[in-house]
């Protein structure tokens, strides 16, 4: 594309709507426009970046023999699929979209990271059952790894709930994931296990203490000259309008996620007055000794402590040599939050724990659907269904989140919105136009898209808004065209070099 005479544009400033680095970036670079909070439009050059995400995703579906369609609301997606399910012979079959979808959480505010709405590609899967799920899963996992590492984007691919998830790095996650350097051990915080060290201690007999004025875990710990991870705190919750008492060692914090995945919960808020009444538990000095009234839930690693302190259920009281024969429960679980001092749960080496952005999913389990088909006795069935994601509009910004730097964008071949940058020193200089004219149509022919800045600007110009918008290779033809030559950079070069104009075609088709 000439630039002159076609919609281009860059801006000197950052926008003051707009509060992340990146969101300024694009909008800068002229890739997005924002609309409102967490409300952007893609621009021509942005648009252009998606589309090759996309096409990528298009070309490792097609090699799978997985097609295309458009489906309007998710709700006809069975009726779709029944229109190919007759008999046992017909499954499995795999279906795709790319589309545009709300996004499915409810927030306060919106940001880049978490806009609106996402441009997503949904790969279903139509099976028997779970057990026909294992190849399929396998076929589309290579297919997302082979999608992302084309992109040139640095992921990690972690547990999660009942699923597979992508995951990125970056500071500026509203996700959290946990890591082990030493074996690859990878987790979404919402699921992560580390290892339960096995005390080695005698079990003594239980002792009520007088705690005066100690109403917070820190609190008691200090008065009896306890260390914390000898002590097990309450959590007075309701969950799903159920009052449930949930126990986590004293320095731990509760992990929602976790403990509504355990209880098949939808909801979880702190227990009104009304409720914890109805429980023998006393708010400060709440304990699982003798408690009564209630859903009763301990975190796993309680099994392994010993001699610990608890509330008492009394005012001003705790009880201290707590184990776990003294205690109440009706359900054990993972539901605490892992820290950084934790051991991972496969190898013993410390984890560490990170900030990421969740970029695709690949469900594990299956749905079963309301149709039927006939299996090899005649009998009817239901078959199932999978459901694996990725979100096109976050691999966008992790990308550029992982490749810019001080002067703008850097894309990888596969998805810039051009690939090679044509600067013209001087639009007055006949010889240099026919030049870069020869090269434009050169380049073009061979299937290279090129951006062909032919704009009365100053080079600095020109260079500043070539690096911002970050095409990865550049061509200017200058003065050097007396000598046949051009100038040749790669974005991610310091220098450019001198290259002879008769082979700088053939030298950017093997970049
Ligand atoms: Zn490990």
């Amino acid at each position: 594309m000439k630039i002159k005479g076609n919609y281009f544009f860059t801006l000197r400033e950052d926008t003051k709507d707009e509060d992340s680095k990146i969101g300024n970036l694009l909008i800068r670079s002229g890739m997005i426009k924002k609309i409102g909070s967490g409300n952007y439009t893609y621009l021509p050059l942005g648009l252009k970046v998606l589309n090759n995400i996309k096409n990528i995703v298009d070309e490792e579906m097609n090699k799978l023999d997985i097609q295309e369609l458009s489906i309007k609301d998710d709700s006809i997606l069975e009726d779709v699929a029944s229109l190919n399910i007759k008999s046992y012979k017909d499954l499995p079959f795999n279906l795709y979209e790319t589309t545009t979808k709300k996004n499915e959480i409810e927030m306060d505010s919106y940001s880049l990271i978490n806009t609106k709405d996402f441009i997503v590609s949904n790969t279903y899967s139509f099976v028997k059952n779970d057990s026909e799920l294992t190849n399929v899963y396998d076929n589309i996992y290579e297919a997302y790894n082979n999608i992302c590492n084309r992109i040139g984007l640095d992921y990690k691919v972690v547990n999660g709930y009942n699923a597979k998830e992508y995951q990125v790095l970056t500071e500026n996650g509203d996700d959290t994931v946990v890591l082990c350097d030493k074996c690859g051990y990878a987790s979404n915080l919402n699921v992560a296990t580390h290892k339960i060290e096995n005390v080695d201690e005698e079990e003594k007999e239980l002792e009520l203490v007088h705690t005066p004025n100690a109403h917070t875990i820190d609190d008691v710990c200090e008065f009896l000259k306890l260390d914390i991870k000898h002590s097990v705190k309450a959590l007075l919750m309701s969950v799903d309008n159920k009052l449930t008492i949930l126990f986590v060692r004293g320095d731990r914090s509760l992990n929602e996620d976790k403990v509504l995945n355990l209880l098949d919960g939808k909801e979880m808020v702190f227990a009104t007055d009304e409720q914890i009444a109805e429980s023998n538990a006393y708010p400060g000095f709440t304990g699982p000794v003798g408690l009564e009234g209630c859903r009763i839930v301990i975190d796993e690693e309680i099994l392994q402590m010993k001699n610990f302190c608890v509330g008492a259920n009394k005012e001003d009281y705790h009880y201290i040599n707590a184990n776990i024969k003294d205690i109440n429960y009706d359900l054990v679980g993972n539901i605490a939050d892992i820290v950084e001092d934790d051991k991972c749960p496969d190898c013993g080496n410390k984890l560490s724990i990170k900030k990421s952005i969740k970029v695709g999913t690949l469900n594990n389990t299956t749905k079963e659907l309301n149709i039927t088909y006939l299996d090899e006795s005649n009998q009817e069935q239901s078959p199932a269904l999978a459901k694996f994601s990725l979100n096109l509009s976050r691999l966008f910004i992790t990308f550029v989140e992982q490749n810019h730097d001080d002067w703008g964008i850097i894309y990888s071949n596969s998805i810039a919105p051009y690939k090679v940058a044509l600067v013209q020193i001087d639009m007055k200089d006949k010889k240099q136009t026919k030049v870069a004219e020869k090269i434009y149509n050169d380049l073009n022919k061979k299937g290279i898209e090129v951006l062909y800045d032919n704009r009365e600007e100053r080079p600095g110009v020109k260079f500043k808004d070539m690096d911002l918008i970050g095409i990865p290779l550049r061509i200017t033809v200058g003065r050097k065209i007396a000598d046949k030559q051009v100038e040749f950079k790669k974005r991610t070069d310091k220098e450019a070099i001198d290259v002879q104009i008769k082979d700088i075609v053939k030298m950017i088709t093997n970049s």
